[in-house]
């Protein structure tokens, strides 16, 4: 490392799953750039998912790199049940069933199960149902009873367990499964930093997660997936709830239709950001790597333009998950990010906030150190941080000027790894007098090669080193060496 390294700002979410479970594999998406390993809870079983946390903390270690673990639960994500003789092909025009009292194992090319009992009454005469993403689309001629009639608008190959979901959302499935509220305790039990939460209608979900993550003493921050009509309707009281927000494609664009889905992307990071969340940009970003060891240009585009709108991170579901690439996968987004960012973040000097007040002493130093290091030529940031909510507020607004978390808690290292532009550093502060602490401070960043001897540097710390919350200084200092 050179004092002229470029640092990516955004981060990288992939998502852990069969074509991971190889400790070398991990190793080098670790070395390639992951930030944040996400453990789908829709497929496979605890057992699975603890042997692959165990795995990705190993890898991590070995690569030295924080790397964070958001557990992605289920939710209430309504599926059909499954074929007697494996899948069907639906036809144009003909006329098919949704029935929730249809043996499980027993649908064929006229009907098939759905074990969420209560949606023919959540379902009317002219609905669309999009089934297995939106590949399949069936309109409602009739509900009788326990029986959902529908004519397929547009066939295709139908296959078990797919999902269902309406056109203008409405289905009113509870977010919190009983598989959710056990795997909630499953997250905060194996000390997981982040528990995004599927399906989420409304702040009231998103508290009665956080309620029962924190009866399990769990640390983890909440991600609200925004992926129901539902969420856009009541999306500000959702981010205010949440610790940050996932623009969850695939669900979203069904339900909402996919023409819509760019800007609301755009809604959704800007909301977040603006109202101090940090939200994460996922689906289909790469999906071509699934097979192929280069992506796209649309996807090169995708992901560039979501570094652009501003999101914190950037996601890879099956890319990494099965695909045949997961550590090109990862190679290629780092790559992409760096790209639009060196275009980007030349030219931008951020007003936001400018007319703003604060009700956070913490919030009012953040702030004030971006503009700071907008108007001094600052090398670095460095943040004395015991929660990680100071650099998490600094990062809400955009720079070029790198912000390292320093701090004695692993678990804080850990969260930081979703924050643009912050970058976690293991340090002990506590019962250090300032000429000591400033010393030790410029020893670590001289020796890694991030400051020169003569580089200005912006420290932000409480008064009392190790009280949560108490940021409350800003110091402009000249690295020297001791
Ligand atoms: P999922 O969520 O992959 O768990 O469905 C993301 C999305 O819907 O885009
Ligand atoms: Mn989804």
């Amino acid at each position: 490392m050179d004092s002229t390294m470029f640092l990516r700002r955004t981060k990288i979410v992939a998502t852990l799953g069969p074509a991971t479970d190889d400790a070398d594999t991990l190793w080098e998406m670790c070395r390639a750039g992951l930030d944040v390993a996400r453990v789908n809870f829709s497929h496979g079983t605890q057992e699975d998912h603890l042997r692959r946390i165990e795995l990705l903390r190993t890898a991590s270690l070995r690569a030295g790199r924080y790397v964070g673990i958001l557990a992605d639960l289920s939710g209430p994500k309504i599926r059909i049940e499954s074929f007697r003789d494996g899948p069907v092909q639906l036809v144009e025009g003909a006329a098919f069933a949704l029935d929730t009292a249809l043996d499980p194992k027993a649908g064929n090319i006229d009907a098939v199960g759905v074990a969420y009992k209560a949606l023919p009454q959540d379902v009317h005469h002219g609905d669309t149902l999009l089934l297995n993403d939106g590949l399949i689309v069936l309109e409602v001629t009739g509900v009788h009873g326990t029986r959902i009639d529908t004519r397929v608008v547009l066939g295709g190959e139908l296959s078990n367990r797919k999902g269902v979901n309406r056109k203008g959302g409405g289905i009113s499935a509870p977010a919190l499964t009983d598989k959710d509220r056990a795997d909630i305790r499953f997250a905060a039990q194996h000390g997981l930093d982040y528990l995004a939460l599927s399906f989420v209608r409304d702040a009231k979900d998103v508290n009665e997660a956080r309620k029962l993550l924190l009866e399990a003493e769990g640390h983890a921050r909440i991600i609200a997936k925004i992926e129901r009509h539902e969420a856009i309707d009541n999306l500000n009281e959702i981010i205010d709830a949440s610790d940050g927000v996932m623009v969850a494609r695939g669900d979203l664009g069904v339900e909402m239709g996919y023409a819509a889905l760019t800007g609301l992307q755009k809604t959704i990071i800007h909301e977040a950001r603006g109202r101090d969340r940090v939200v994460i940009t996922a689906t289909q970003m790469m999906e071509s790597m699934i097979t192929n060891p280069v992506p796209t240009r649309a996807e090169v585009s995708d992901v560039a333009n979501a570094v652009m709108d501003g999101t914190d991170a950037v996601m890879l579901s099956a890319e990494s998950a099965t695909g045949k690439y997961p550590v090109k996968a990862v190679a290629a987004m780092a790559e992409v990010i760096e790209g639009a960012e060196r275009y980007q973040l030349a030219h931008e000097r951020t007003r936001h906030r400018v007319g703003g007040s604060f009700e956070l002493i913490e919030k009012a130093i953040a702030t004030s150190v971006m503009y700071t290091s907008n108007l001094v030529k600052v090398k670095a940031i460095v943040a004395l941080t015991e929660s990680g909510s100071t650099p998490m507020f600094m990062s809400r607004i955009r720079s070029d000027i790198p912000i390292y978390a320093f701090t004695r808690h692993e678990i804080t290292r850990r969260r930081v790894t979703l924050y643009r532009g912050v970058y976690p550093v293991s340090f002990d502060v506590s019962s250090k007098d300032s000429n000591t602490l400033y010393a030790s401070i410029f020893t670590l960043l001289l020796n890694v090669g991030l400051v020169e001897e003569g580089d200005l540097v912006i420290l932000t710390k409480g008064e009392l080193s190790g009280v949560s919350g108490g940021t409350n200084s800003l110091k402009i200092l000249e690295v020297r060496r001791s």
